[in-house]
This record gives structure tokens, sequence and C-alpha cells, in this order.
């Protein structure tokens, strides 16, 4: 049985941890070659190797600050040198700063900061992703065309409001959603579908440093309709049906990877 991906190349930022890592090695077991973009090169670099040695694939990594936009051309540049072509752009990489807070508490330097990586970030991928993937070469036999998948990691938050605030970043990740939109129907007809991935609150280290009471995470759980936190490998399942053929109708959504949050009204028992 060929991979979902097979052929394809993938970029996924934040590739070190969490839902970026879980993504990259799901993305090259299903036959893609990857270039695995984080500011932890080392870590980054782990994951590469465990990549060829485990799925023969293509693998490597690229020390990448998102926020940065002569870098994220450069790592696109690098994909396309290194393998040919760019299919799918998973625009993962986001920060949750612990000084992140309400209207009156949150630092501009904060603001700006969480901005930078999670909305800039995520607007220099797609614009250097597009770029790239307009000029695609065909290759019917493989099953590759021009144009390609983008993905922007957002979040349940912003959907609904959260009551313990946090506020840069769920503007940033409520921009994320809009921007993607618009995106998406620009440059539908180019064969560049993109879409929004919304998770729900997960057990990596973004949530996890910051929920690091018993108490934090109970108050999180009332909300949580099957109980428990998502897990990253759950978020990166719902990446590669956007990221591949079998999303080939789906642009411009919000999809939720949220066990349910955004849709319901709980109390606790
Ligand atoms: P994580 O902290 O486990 O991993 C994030 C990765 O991004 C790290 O490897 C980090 O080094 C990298 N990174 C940080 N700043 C960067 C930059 N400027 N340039 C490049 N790489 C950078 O986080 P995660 O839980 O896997 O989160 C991934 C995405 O999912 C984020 O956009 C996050 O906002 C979003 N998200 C997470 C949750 C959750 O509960 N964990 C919920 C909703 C949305």
């Amino acid at each position: 049985m060929p991979g979902r991906l097979q052929h394809k190349v993938a970029i996924v930022t934040g590739a070190a941890s969490g839902i970026g890592l879980e993504s990259s090695l799901l993305f090259a077991s299903e036959g893609a070659n990857v270039v695995l973009a984080d500011i932890n090169l080392s870590a980054a670099e782990g994951v590469a190797k465990q990549i060829t040695e485990k799925y023969r694939q293509g693998a490597i990594a690229v020390r990448c600050d998102v926020s940065k936009e002569s870098e994220v051309k450069e790592l696109v540049e690098r994909a396309v040198k290194e393998f040919g072509r760019l299919d799918v752009m998973f625009n993962n990489a986001g920060i949750m700063h612990p000084a992140d807070d309400n209207a009156l508490n949150t630092e501009e330097r904060i603001w700006d900061l969480t901005m930078n990586i999670n909305l800039k970030g995520v607007w220099f991928g797609c614009k250097y992703a597009i770029l790239a993937m307009r000029k695609n070469p065909e290759d019917a036999a493989k099953n590759l065309h021009v144009g390609g998948s983008i993905i922007n990691t957002a979040s349940f938050v912003a959907l609904v409001g959260a009551a313990t605030p946090q506020l840069a970043y769920t503007a940033s990740k409520g921009a994320v959603l809009a921007m993607t939109r618009e995106l998406a129907m620009v440059h539908a007809r180019e064969g560049i579908r993109i879409n929004s991935l919304c998770p729900g609150p997960l057990k990596t280290p973004l949530l996890m440093d910051f929920l690091n009471t018993e108490e934090k995470r109970e108050r999180r759980m009332v909300h949580l309709p099957m109980g428990r936190f998502g897990e990253a490998i759950e978020q990166a399942k719902g990446a590669l049906f956007l990221a591949s053929d079998d999303s080939s109708y789906v642009t411009g959504t919000d999809f939720k990877v949220d066990g349910g949050l955004s849709a319901c009204y709980v109390t606790p028992l």
C-alpha cells in the first residue's frame, strides 16, 4: 500500500516537540520526505535521525526562527533544493508565554513576541510556501501536481474565550483563523488548499509546563467532555488528513481536533 504522502515533500515548523514532532514522524511513515524546522536544532536533528533510520525517508533538520522572514524564506528554499518541490507546509510553531495575561497585565513586549511567532511566522510560512507550490513540477505518474496543502495551527481558544486569560495568545490564534480563511479563498484556484488546525488542550510541554499543579489541571478538566487532555499524535492524525489528498475538497476550514470542547456545555457532576 503506498503511503498517503508518497513522494511528497513536507515542511513542519516546531518539529522538535509536541504536535510538530509527532506529525513529522507520521508524515514520514506515510511516505513523505520531511524538513524539520525549529529553533531547537539539536532536538530537530534527533527527530530527523529517527526518521531516516526508522522510515528510510529523506529528513533534514533546519534551524529556523519562524518570526524572521529571511529564515523562513531560506527554509523553503532549502526544502526545494534538497527534495525538488514542496507539497505540504505545516505552520505549527507557536508559543504561549508565561507572562501573557489579561488586557491590564500583558506587557507590550510579550504581545509583540507572541504575535511575531504565532501570527507573523504563519504569514511568512504561507507566503514562501505559496511561491514554491506554484512552481511544483507535475508528475502524474507519482500523483504530484502544482499546488499543495498548507496547514496552520490555531487553537480552540480562537473559537471560545478562556476565563484564564492569555490575551496575546488568544488574539494571535484568532488572527490565524481569519488569515487562513482568506488565503484559502485567494489561492483556491491554484490548487493550494489552506486550512487551520484547532487543537484542544494537550499533554505537551507547551501546556503542561503552564498547568504545573493538579489544581490548575483540574480547573480545565471540567470543560473536557472526554475527561482527558488530548495527545499530540491525535493532532498529527488530523494534520495528516489535511496534508494528504484524502482532504482534496477541504479548504478554508477551522478543523477542530478538540475532543468536543468547543461544542459542549459541560457542568461538574
Ligand atoms: P511544544 O511547546 O511542545 O512545541 C513547540 C515547538 O515550537 C518547540 O519545539 C519550540 O522549540 C518550537 N518553537 C518555538 N518558537 C519557535 C520559533 N520562533 N521558530 C521555530 N520554532 C519555534 O508545543 P505544542 O503543544 O506541540 O504546540 C504546537 C502548536 O500547537 C503551537 O502553535 C500551539 O500554540 C498549538 N496549540 C497547542 C495546544 C496545547 O495544548 N499544547 C493547544 C492548542 C494549540
